[in-house]
């Protein structure tokens, strides 16, 4: 068989159908699509590779999945940390957001996100934002896969005025990538405190003829669930429920506060979870029941959320959390092997985006997105299991290598498809912006009145 590339590597962990770690194999591209994945000596006889690399002591993995992620706010990253909740969203976040948040904010925040996840091994991650079309063209200009959410809210922000305009934005977007091979979108309703019932009963009709998915917070703090059942009557996954919208195209952000009949009632109907570890034991947001969701037969995945919430967009890291805080919660330390940690973070992922069918793990015939680590490192050393010392002791700057659908877009550590003097400069310049007008509005009663509800918790 002629192809592309041919990879050597020591270890491979493909996320299939089994947790299996396949060591002296190989991977076989071509044409942006796995052709072969096979021991050595057989990919030696059988492939004649255009390209052929050894990669001794690299394990390679699917390409990881960000599944929650409001990248432009990598421009906020740090502003104002260890504050109650409310205080760092009406105080910092909000009133940087209603003052700075345009289509060039969103433009030089993404690079950078997409610059530090491309990094660390992210090949695809599922946002949140305000101008999304700006979101979605940067990711794919890349050559990064995305899920580009048409963000709905009440309030008016300079984005759109009210849900009507948000949606038809949203819509406009989905048309111009609906054959997009790299950028899809779906719904992002913020929360049901934040969208009314009459808008998020439109996105659940439009969600089923368009069948695209819908991305949003659900019970992210016990506050929410309290001020839900004192506005409503209901607690906001049931809201969900009653609107139509749990089931299958519904990805629930957080839910950390979950009783035992709403785990039975999310597994009933097929939602997906997406469990942000990080972004909750930093806001204090409570624990997600994840050893149970997993018990229940519900899909869990993993994301960073904001960066102004973690304060990185890390997935590698991120398993780690998730793997060590599902133990603690769960009482044992059985809950989350590594295995299952990077199954949420790949095919999972996949699976609660709705592309499993194209991504998410490393099997013949899906595309190549593949990402390879270094694990030579002191600190991956010695090596007794590939996905132990993957998921308790890497790091994301051993990502060395990361294709997508074929496309390498990182090599030796290096972007292809980005340049980062540019985007770190822009980043330097936001930075100076934003610190200087903070300074400068220190003691103004009005400082915030600006304020505009944003995509972030
Ligand atoms: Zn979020």
């Amino acid at each position: 068989m002629q192809a592309e590339l041919l990879i050597h590597a020591d270890w491979i962990l493909p996320v299939d159908t089994a947790d299996r770690t396949l060591a002296r194999h190989s991977l076989c591209i071509d044409r942006g699509r796995i052709r072969a994945l096979l021991p050595r000596a057989e990919a030696e006889q059988q492939i004649q590779a255009t390209q052929v690399l050894e990669l001794p002591d690299h394990a390679l993995i699917p390409g990881l999945i960000n599944a929650h992620t409001h990248a432009a706010m990598t421009l906020l990253r740090g502003l104002a940390d260890d504050l109650p909740l409310m205080t760092w969203l009406h105080e910092h976040i909000w009133p940087a957001e209603g003052r700075w948040v345009d289509t060039e904010f969103v433009a030089d925040g993404t690079r950078l996100a997409v610059l530090e996840m491309l990094r660390g091994g992210i090949t695809c991650f599922n946002d949140m934002y305000f101008y999304p079309e700006v979101t979605a063209r940067i990711a794919a200009a890349a050559g990064m896969r995305v899920l580009a959410g048409m963000i709905v809210v009440d309030l008016p922000t300079r984005y759109a005025q009210d849900a009507d305009e948000y949606l038809r934005r949203g819509l406009e977007l989905h048309e111009r990538y609906r054959q997009h091979p790299l950028a899809r979108t779906g719904f992002a309703p913020h929360s049901t405190y934040a969208v009314s019932e009459e808008p998020l009963a439109r996105i659940r009709t439009l969600s089923d003829e368009l069948e695209v998915q819908v991305h949003t917070h659900v019970h992210e703090t016990h506050d929410e669930v309290v001020q839900s059942l004192r506005a409503h009557g209901e607690r906001p996954l049931a809201r969900l429920d009653r609107l139509g919208l749990l089931g299958p195209r519904l990805i629930a952000v957080h839910m950390t506060q979950l009783e035992d009949a709403e785990i039975t009632r999310v597994a009933e109907t097929g939602a997906h979870v997406v469990h942000c570890p990080e972004s909750n034991l930093k806001l204090a947001s409570g624990f997600c029941r994840v050893a149970d969701l997993l018990d229940a037969g519900v899909n869990v995945a993993l994301g960073t959320d904001g960066a102004a919430s973690n304060n990185d967009l890390n997935l590698l890291a991120e398993m780690r959390t998730a793997a060590l805080l599902a133990k603690g919660v769960a009482g044992s330390a059985a809950a989350v092997p590594a295995e299952t940690a990077l199954r949420m973070a790949t095919l999972n992922g996949a699976k609660a985006l709705g592309i499993d069918d194209e991504t998410g793990s490393l099997e013949v015939g899906k595309a190549a997105d593949v990402v390879a680590v270094d694990l030579g490192n002191p600190h991956t050393q010695p090596l007794y299991h590939a996905c132990s010392q993957m998921v308790y002791a890497a790091s994301s700057n051993q990502v060395q290598q990361v294709w997508i659908a074929g496309q390498q877009v990182i090599r030796d550590g290096e972007p292809l498809t980005l340049e980062p003097d540019r985007i770190l400069a822009a980043a330097h310049r936001w930075r100076a912006r934003i610190a200087e007008s903070n300074a400068g509005s220190k003691g103004e009663p009005n400082a915030g009145s600006q304020a505009e509800p944003n995509a972030e918790r």
